[in-house]
């Protein structure tokens, strides 16, 4: 049995006092939670720390959205595994669409940043997913192909969770139909070595689509960006009808 898995990626959202206020609204609606999902937030660097001491006790865990590949040293705005792991982080994203496009990285430094991770016991949230003009151009199979290929070099696939995430279903309310998404991710879990990774969806998710999202066999859980802001919606969604 696959694990679910459903995180929220704040993204450059929340200042601590918010992220406190999402917590106190958040944790009563998840009650009734079933037992086996897993709830991850993956919050900015300066909320983790009051949020992990805030989440004690109870079944969310905390993500980071990225994390460096070495110790310690001169790489002015990156952030140590053992910083994170210091503060009570349990996962970290790696390979986000957003840090590939803005920030300059490759599937050799996701790669270098998963494996730091896990080395770290973290257990890195790994993104991979075609562009807008790749899926046209039907390289959606290659894209996806080639950057596993890169990004799990030595990595143990039974600390990991793969988030395929369309890019041009990122922020734009244009859901991959959900078909579409369990076809892809029934292809990339046939590239795996292991059948038991959790593989999400991301891209658009909201309290509209997940049940629909959440009935695909394929599909083990969602990565959710903008609609994992608000508490009652992000609730929803974790609480979402199987
Ligand atoms: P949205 O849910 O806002 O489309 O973002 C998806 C995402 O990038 C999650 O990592």
């Amino acid at each position: 049995m696959r694990r679910v898995v459903i995180a929220g990626n704040w993204k450059m959202h929340k200042t601590q006092a918010e992220s406190l206020e999402f917590l106190q609204s958040f944790l009563p609606l998840l009650e009734n939670t079933a037992e086996d999902r897993e709830v991850i937030l993956c919050a900015p660097f300066t909320d983790l720390s009051v949020m992990s001491k805030n989440l004690h006790g109870t079944r969310v865990r905390l993500g980071s959205q990225n994390v460096h590949w070495e110790e310690s040293g001169a790489f002015t705005g990156e952030i140590a595994p053992s910083m994170l792991t210091e503060v009570g982080v349990t996962y970290a994203v790696v390979g986000h669409s957003e840090r590939r496009q803005y920030f300059g990285e490759t599937d050799e430094t996701v790669n270098f940043r998963a494996r730091a991770a896990q080395k770290a016991g973290l257990k890195p949230i790994l993104c991979v997913g075609e562009s807008k003009q790749q899926r046209d151009a039907g390289e959606t199979e290659a894209v996806i192909t080639q950057q596993l290929k890169a990004d799990l070099v030595g990595i143990d696939l039974s600390g990991l969770v793969i988030a395929y995430e369309p890019i041009w279903a990122i922020g734009t309310g244009d859901t991959c139909d959900s078909k579409e998404a369990n076809r892809v991710i029934g292809l990339i879990r046939s590239q795996l070595s292991s059948a038991d990774v959790p593989i999400q969806y991301g891209g658009s998710v909201k309290t509209a689509n997940i049940d629909e999202i959440m009935a695909q066999p394929e599909i083990d859980g969602a990565l959710v960006g903008g609609a994992s802001l608000d508490a009652e919606g992000f609730a929803r969604i974790v609480n979402y009808q199987s």
